[in-house]
């Protein structure tokens, strides 16, 4: 394999014993390359290199070699090697096997978290959290999981047959994930597909490589077989695109925005695949006015701040009934100005930069933007200073912004909350469902009933009753209309990943059959 010896640039990449190794102490392990395949690191081949870069600092940490075509192609065959044994496996074995993963993963999470939080600038306390601990009780969930793997019973529904049905892996599944959770996002895609019995390759975004690649190798140490979890570092039009129209991946599961889901959407229904979408997202969040304003305040901020905001399910579009609409800007805005900005990895930091300083200036764009047909209440700036340099933006809130304007209608995917007024129960439930995404939201209220209309009616795959963000292993996380379709984690997330086949025995062992009657009519 080709080991270039620019892996390290030498104007950017951390010396040793400098401040920026001490925030990457596991950067060595990825010395043999950013491609995973066959359960060994390997430099891509598409001769170009990416340079991953802390977004808190602009510092570069690692320049790799972008994955190939022809590194699909061997991440593709190692994966259909490994797939007869591991679909072969017995459930109760690949339970054992994700058991000792979820332990590796356990006994890894301290760097786990920082490489995390130095690729994407998540404060540590997000990722020792949430992000790790969430990926830890996944990887438990799915090691439980694989046992309960289930059909409908077995019986005599013609009469003169007994049917079962078998739920059986599809093949290799080919996966897409983008930058804003990676090691989640890794997670969510690998672990249903494997704990059903497929193999995998999975194409990370290539800003965000580090724990993707660490997950894969965790999975080794605990035994996995090679060729069972594989990784691809690539540009999306290239390695994304070729893994998406691989002949032999029988299956695309895709996280990220909703643009780049209809071009995959269209190669993997040229080549008759399974297909998975998880995309971009909208998320309003209605407040009621019997709502409890401090916590529904608190629970705008939280949600519509948390990693930066850069969450398909984040708080974006607050409608506030009325008779609360000022007070609810007024302590939101304030809320918003007690929190932190800092380093990620600085003890009191609420909120870290944005993962690249395209995403901040993308940010910026939409705000500055708005100024032309809506009040910036709070924020809209780069806060300069000691964070000059990082990709760093304040939490913003904006009012005044009309239904159908870029602000209220697009995902800015950045820190910033929309807030508009609504008077009638009806008209806050309507404009609750009116942009084309539907994967997330949320309803405040203390009256019951209303709670209830509002989750009936509110068109997202998850709504939450006086809370905004939570998720949990055992419960499905996916979008309704533009955001997509299919299931991430909870067992509903296997109807994903496997394929049902009716098997139907004869029990009358006759050789003229009844129904033959109506090919050979009565001879
Ligand atoms: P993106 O769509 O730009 O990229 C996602 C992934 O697709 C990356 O790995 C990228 O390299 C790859 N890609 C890009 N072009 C491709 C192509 N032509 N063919 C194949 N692959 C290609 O998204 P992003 O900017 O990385 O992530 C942010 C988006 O992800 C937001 O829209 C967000 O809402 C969405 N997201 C959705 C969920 C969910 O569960 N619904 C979860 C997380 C993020």
């Amino acid at each position: 394999m080709h080991r270039p010896d620019h892996r390290r640039d030498p104007h950017r990449d951390p010396r040793p014993g400098t401040a920026q190794q001490d925030r990457f102490p596991a950067a060595d392990r990825f010395a043999d390359g950013a491609q995973y395949i066959a359960g060994r690191l390997a430099c891509g081949t598409s001769g170009r290199t990416h340079t991953v870069v802390d977004p808190a600092t602009g510092a570069g940490v690692l320049t790799y070699e972008l994955a190939g075509t022809d590194d699909v192609d061997a991440a593709v065959a190692a994966a259909r090697a490994a797939f007869p044994g591991w679909a072969g496996a017995t459930p109760g074995e690949r339970s054992d096997a994700l058991h000792r993963f979820a332990a590796v993963l356990g006994a890894q999470a301290e760097d786990l978290a920082r490489a995390e939080s130095l690729q994407c600038g998540k404060p540590l306390k997000l990722t020792r959290e949430f992000d790790v601990p969430g990926t830890v009780d996944n990887t438990a969930f799915f090691a439980g999981a694989a046992r309960h793997l289930q059909g409908q019973s077995a019986g005599e529904y013609s009469g003169d047959h007994t049917s079962y049905v078998r739920r059986e892996p599809i093949g290799v599944v080919g996966s897409i994930a983008p930058w804003n959770y990676p090691l989640q996002m890794a997670a969510w895609k690998i672990l249903p597909a494997i704990a059903a019995g497929n193999t995998i390759v999975l194409k990370p975004a290539e800003l965000t490589p580090l724990t993707s690649l660490m997950f894969a190798r965790a999975a080794t140490e605990a035994g996995l077989p090679d060729g069972v979890v594989n990784i691809v570092t690539g540009a999306g039009r290239e390695a994304g695109e070729h893994l998406v129209g691989h002949p032999d991946v029988a299956m695309t599961s895709f996280t990220g925005s909703t643009a780049v889901g209809r071009r995959v959407a269209g190669i993997a229904t040229a080549t008759v695949k399974r297909l998975h979408l998880e995309l971009g997202g909208k998320a309003p969040f209605v407040v009621f006015d019997d709502a409890d304003l401090e916590a529904a305040a608190h629970g705008a901020v939280a949600g519509a701040l948390i990693n930066t905001g850069q969450d398909c399910t984040a708080a974006t579009r607050a409608y506030v009934q009325r008779p609360l609409y000022e007070a609810f800007v007024e302590r939101t805005a304030a809320l918003m100005e007690t929190v932190r900005l800092g380093d990620p990895f600085a003890p009191g930091t609420d909120l870290g930069p944005l993962v690249s300083h395209a995403q901040r200036d993308r940010v910026a764009g939409f705000v500055d933007r708005a100024r032309g047909y809506a009040r910036v209440v709070t924020g809209g700036e780069a806060p300069g200073g000691d964070l000059k340099d990082g990709a760093y933006y304040r939490p913003t809130l904006i009012t005044g912004a009309a239904h159908d304007s870029e602000a209220v209608q697009s995902e800015i995917f950045g820190p910033v909350l929309v807030v508009l007024p609504f008077d009638t129960d009806d008209e806050g439930i309507r404009l609750a469902n009116d942009t084309p995404y539907g994967l997330a939201a949320s309803a405040w209220s203390r009256d019951v009933y209303r709670a209830h209309r509002a989750t009936r009616e509110i068109k997202a795959g998850c709504v939450w009753v006086n809370d905004h963000i939570p998720i949990i292993s055992e419960m499905p996380h996916g979008g309704y209309r533009a955001s997509g379709f299919g299931k991430d984690m909870s067992m509903y997330s296997f109807e994903e990943y496997t394929q049902l086949k009716h098997v139907m025995f004869d029990n009358t062992a006759v050789a003229a059959k009844d129904w033959h009657r109506t090919v050979f009519g009565d001879r």
